[in-house]
């Protein structure tokens, strides 16, 4: 069995887009899903550490136990737990693309943005 993890906002909206997507993309039977209100945002803003440190934990799990080689950060438009705009949490997800990634290293760490079509659009 094939995993990848996916730190996803908790929005029903955002849930199949993205794991079709990366099913498709990484080949992968399953996507761990691994969510928060606007996780984008809490791994930019690095104000609560109990938060990420539990986010790491579970993404330790998917890591470890699950043998996932892609990590993926994902916001999306008309975010209730991240009110802001599309520029600001691009910004915001790449932030959390560098913080994960000091965090796990030999996985691949990409960013999502899912737009009000609901279409999964990457960001690198
Ligand atoms: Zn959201």
């Amino acid at each position: 069995m094939k995993f990848c993890t996916a730190i996803n906002c908790m929005d029903g909206r955002v849930q199949l887009p993205v794991i079709e997507y990366l099913k498709k993309k990484y080949r992968v039977e399953y996507v761990d899903m691994i969510t928060e209100p606007g996780p984008n945002k809490i791994l930019s803003d690095r104000t609560d550490q109990k938060l990420i440190e539990s986010i790491f934990a579970r993404v330790k799990i998917s890591v470890e136990k699950h043998g996932s080689k892609h990590i993926v950060i994902i916001g999306h438009h008309d975010c209730a737990g991240n009110p802001t705009d599309e520029e600001n949490q691009k910004a915001q997800t790449q932030n959390a693309i560098n913080v994960i990634k000091n965090k796990f290293q030999n996985v691949e760490v990409i960013g999502l943005w899912v737009n009000k079509n609901w279409d999964v659009i990457e960001i690198n």
